[in-house]
């Protein structure tokens, strides 16, 4: 950890090593909240708490800076626990261990925290440097980003004074965040309807698997193959063939693309070889589809054990065309930035109860940039089930954060990042959620930017952080907060 006191960032690295020291992990954020506590009563930092868990630092601007921009500086308090088979890290008592390994920090088998624990850092160690100069400043902490982002959430309005506010918690140094996806739940309840079946037919399991998922925002430009949606695909080329569906299910998280799924048919024997030849032929066409980007497609058909029921003829018609009609992955670029989404929707689970009334759930995640679309989305997508008789539900809104890149803020960073390393950085939309699509809400005149060193593989076992980004980071960090008018 020698190497780290010589970094510019040499505080921000002292600051990060003692969170790691500190469990905190989502919804467990209460021992670093106390140590920071402890730490701002002993520097004299004004404080406060508020009910939800969000921790409030004020400090002062710098003499001959009062009548600068009050600004906010941003990070979350929690970290993801992810650990590896070989750990018996435990999340709640045990320090992380970092190591260096050439330019990156990484720790021993487990998720590191620097998403956003660096934030955290460099938030403190401004909070604590006397020559640093800066405007009115506040730091807001805030809880439980990972799991349900509840700080932000419960933030009330009018809690923060700052005008501009600065988040940490992007991962791509060079990067400049200024807007993010909103996205909402859509929960469909189908009916199933469910009829004998006859004893004579046979069953077979078709399953489609080996694809390679991904986040159902960060990935879903990589033209990915959905089980779920190919496997329907391959039901639906299969109508020459009278089959019965009896069950199919996939997926298992709504933000992610479903590596898996499975159905069950019953059918006459006779057609057994039919079906054979069909499914090796529409394997090929898929693996030929997406010989791009995927390299394990899976597409196979087994005799199973025949089920008690089979879905009943119109259900199965219904259910199958709303599946294959829906709209899913990219459904807009935008048209200003470059490989940026504006919307999507992930058909990410679909699950079979067969209870006292059976039915599927099929669970979607929508996300866009723009309000008006994601709500037109999930009224298409719904509406054509409801048609069938199912029923829908809609939760976890959170609204976007709409890119400005006339803003003051954006063009003070890129200012001093162009300055400092003498080229341009990228302004970037993010198509998944940040805390400021939610402050974006509760204060409509917040001006934003997103920026932070480059984090890879967060919220895995692999997360590591490149160690002259941090340096790059902190420069942009002081030269902007000076440099605010
Ligand atoms: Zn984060």
């Amino acid at each position: 950890m020698q190497t780290l006191q010589t970094t510019k960032a040499a505080t921000v690295w002292s600051y990060f090593l003692n969170i790691c020291t500190i469990p905190h992990t989502s919804k467990h954020e209460q021992q670093l909240t106390n140590w920071i506590i402890n730490w701002a009563k002993e520097k004299n930092i004004t404080y406060s708490l508020d009910d939800v868990g969000n921790l409030l630092l004020r400090k002062a601007a710098t003499p001959g800076y009062e009548q600068k921009t009050p600004t906010i500086l941003q990070a979350h308090l929690d970290m993801v626990p992810q650990k590896n088979h070989l750990s018996d890290h435990n999340f709640l008592t045990d320090p992380i261990q970092p190591i260096i390994k050439e330019d990156w920090m990484h720790a021993t088998n487990t998720t590191l925290g620097a998403d956003n624990g660096i934030g955290i850092a460099s938030c403190l160690a401004i909070l604590e440097d006397e020559s640093i100069k800066h405007p009115p400043l506040e730091v807001l902490l805030t809880t439980d980003e990972e799991t349900s982002m509840a700080g932000a959430f419960g933030l009330k309005a009018k809690t923060l004074q700052g005008k501009i506010l600065i988040n940490t918690d992007s991962e791509q140094e060079g990067s400049l965040y200024v807007g993010c996806s909103g996205s909402v739940d859509l929960n469909i309840t189908f009916p199933s309807i469910n009829v004998p079946t006859n004893p004579d037919k046979k069953a077979f399991e078709i399953s489609l698997k080996g694809l390679k998922g991904g986040h159902s925002g960060r990935d879903i430009h990589l033209q990915r193959g959905n089980a779920i949606k190919l496997l329907v695909e391959v039901l639906d080329n299969l109508k020459e063939l009278p089959f019965q569906l009896s069950t199919l299910e996939g997926g298992n998280l709504r933000n992610t693309i479903p590596r898996e799924a499975h159905a069950t048919i019953v059918c006459n024997e006779k057609l057994q070889g039919s079906l054979s030849v069909v499914i090796n032929s529409l394997h090929a066409t898929l693996v030929d589809r997406f010989h791009n980007s995927e390299d394990s497609l899976e597409l196979t058909i087994q005799p199973c054990a025949l089920p008690e029921t089979v879905i009943s003829e119109q259900c199965q018609q219904d259910f199958l065309n709303c599946l294959h009609k829906c709209e899913n992955a990219v459904l807009a670029m935008d048209p200003d930035f470059s490989n940026v989404v504006t919307s999507s929707s992930n058909l990410g689970v679909i699950i079979q109860k067969n209870e006292a009334q059976p039915h599927f759930v099929i669970q979607f995640l929508v996300r866009s940039q723009i309000e008006h679309q994601k709500v037109l989305i999930v009224e298409q997508i719904a509406e054509a089930f409801k048609r069938c008789g199912a029923k829908y539900r809609i939760n976890g809104n959170y609204p976007s954060w709409k890119a400005d890149l006339d803003s003051n803020i954006y063009k003070t960073v890129s200012a001093q990042y162009h300055k400092l390393f003498n080229k341009a950085p990228q302004a970037m939309i993010i198509h998944t959620g940040l805390e400021c699509g939610l402050f974006s809400n509760k204060y409509p005149d917040l001006s934003m930017i997103s920026f932070g060193p480059t984090i890879k593989f967060p919220h895995t076992p692999g997360e590591k952080v490149n160690i002259p980004s941090v340096d790059k980071y902190w420069q942009l960090l002081l030269a902007t907060l000076e440099a605010i008018d």
